[in-house]
């Protein structure tokens, strides 16, 4: 900050489902009450009023965040009693809590989140009555690394965080590479607005992560781990915290764990705020201690990462199926998903739909089962419009393409990705040009400015949108949007340059009589 701030700041959430749960009233609203503009801080010095990306509470949207407390389900009446406790020196240390009752849909289904909102996630025991644990002891003391990979690979489990790589070749490239140390590091900079599947994770099963990234190490011949969490997760960097100072206590972490010969440990690292850092070069370059830009690749991380030594990088979701894979074998987790498609996967289910929240599915489910019978269908019963799958870079389906099967494969077929897991339903009275333009602002704040297609791209389509939402579109705009949007694709230095035009992309395509009602009146 080039400037000292106030004494609270008031970040308020511009993901779009805040957004659509009337975020910019709020903004609004404290604009006028401390008389002062986005940015700036007020003359008494006790507030600065800034915009951020999504929090991760999507599910209690509009949310805020006050220096590090998080505040959800606001409205105008709770930012009154927030200000006024602010200015009597009494800000409340309220963290958001009561998650049992994000987590949708059947619990038979449960295979990441089984513990959730079960057992104490401040409690060892808690997890080791759940069995935790075991499954550690059975790799390290009855498995050869190879065979621990063999069973991971045998699972087909790919990863979770949106590319889907299949977890199990990943560790194996890592496991035949000479070159040591070995780094495992867990991605928890979950930054996709709409996505919280891995903050429920952190802060409700903790030592899930530990003991898998401990596993991932013995498979690989790695020593050191690192867990990457976004700085705004405050109670995910706590739980972790305890959880690894906990399993260090009890030889889960150490020198020579469960008397094997076998050592490993875990540090955490915080992110700064830049959605790039879940890019997994850029997030290496932050742990270095560098600026969170991308590399080129090749050399891959599972053979050159962290410092130029082999590196595995799963996501939370990832890892939260390996404890479950190693102590119940491969042809059980087969036996969950749809074909190739095998286990289950987290989405967020938001916007306009009745019942929002996490929900944990085998692979192959229904997308519009997902919506109407777990979500409840829209709300007040209108009619859809628009769902957008796997978050701002995923795509986009109208309410004729929701009859889907959520597998890697269909999906494939149909142009489609799941990405992070994000379900953000649209009811028919939203402005398509509203929310692209709302995701276009966050990729033009998140480019990193290494690459001139995404960093000059993301800003004028950003520009562009804006002038045809305010009545100054010209007919030309349309063709420019489509131009820098392909070029972007094309051209781009890594996926989130690649895949920031894909809402806009497909809005042009799917909805194009929005830009042209917009164009004409
Ligand atoms: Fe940075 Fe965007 Fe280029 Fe990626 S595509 S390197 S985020 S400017």
């Amino acid at each position: 900050s080039p400037k000292p701030k106030g004494k609270y700041v008031l970040r308020i959430c511009s993901s779009t489902p805040c957004h659509m749960a009337g975020s910019e009233d709020l903004l609004d609203y404290l604009k006028d009450r401390l008389e002062i503009q986005e940015g700036e801080t007020s003359s008494d010095g006790f507030f600065t009023l800034e915009l951020t990306s999504c929090l991760g509470v999507c599910s209690v949207a509009p949310a805020m965040m006050v220096n590090d407390k998080v505040y959800g389900n606001l409205n105008i009446k709770k930012l009154d009693q927030i200000i006024n406790k602010c200015k009597r020196g009494k800000i409340e240390t309220e963290r958001l809590i009561g998650l049992r009752a994000d987590i949708l849909g059947n619990k038979e289904d449960r295979v990441v989140l089984e513990n959730c909102g079960i057992i104490n996630p401040e409690s060892i025991e808690d997890y080791k009555l759940k069995g935790g644990y075991t499954a550690l002891s059975k790799a390290i003391k009855e498995m050869t690394p190879q065979e621990v990979i063999n069973e991971v690979k045998n699972s087909k489990l790919v990863g979770r965080g949106g590319a889907a790589f299949p977890t199990g070749l990943k560790w194996e490239f890592s496991f035949q590479t000479t070159k040591k140390p070995k780094y495992i590091i867990c991605n928890a900079d979950e930054g996709e607005p709409g996505t919280f599947k891995d903050r429920l994770l952190l802060e409700n099963d903790p030592h899930k992560i530990v003991e898998a990234m401990v596993i991932a190490g013995y498979a690989i011949g790695a020593e050191y781990g690192y867990i990457y969490i976004r700085g705004e997760y405050n109670l995910s960097i706590d739980r972790m915290r305890q959880a690894i100072n906990k399993a260090r206590k009890r030889n889960y972490l150490g020198k020579n764990i469960l008397g094997t010969k076998f050592s490993f440990d875990i540090e955490i690292r915080e992110g700064a705020g830049a959605y790039i850092c879940g890019d997994e070069t850029a997030l290496m370059e932050s742990i270095e201690g560098k600026r969170g830009i991308p590399r080129s690749k090749p050399p891959y991380p599972p053979t050159s990462g962290l410092w130029g030594k082999p590196t595995v990088i799963n996501n939370v979701e990832t890892l939260a199926n390996i404890s479950s894979i190693i102590l119940k074998g491969a042809d059980w987790y087969n036996k969950i998903g749809f074909a190739e498609s095998t286990g289950t996967k987290v989405f967020t289910l938001l916007g306009d739909v009745k019942n929002q929240g996490a929900v944990e599915v085998p692979l192959g489910t229904n997308l519009k089962d997902i919506i109407y019978n777990i979500g409840g269908g829209i709300k007040e019963d209108k009619k859809l419009k628009m769902v957008q799958l796997g978050g701002p870079s995923g795509s986009c389906l109208t309410a004729t393409m929701i009859d889907i099967s959520l597998d890697y494969k269909v999906l494939s077929q149909a142009g489609l990705t799941l990405g992070s897991g994000v379900i953000l339903v649209l009811c028919v009275d939203r402005s398509i040009i509203d929310i692209v333009k709302n995701i276009a602002r966050f990729f033009q704040h998140e480019s990193c400015g290494k690459c001139t297609p995404c960093r000059e791209g993301t800003r004028h389509i950003y520009e562009i949108l804006d002038r045809i939402s305010l009545g100054k579109g010209k007919t030309e705009d349309i063709e420019i949007l489509k131009l820098l949007g392909e070029n972007m694709k094309d051209t781009s230095f890594c996926p989130l340059g690649q895949s920031a035009p894909n809402l806009l992309l497909d809005s042009l395509r799917l909805f194009p009589e929005e830009y042209n009602n917009f164009l004409k009146e």
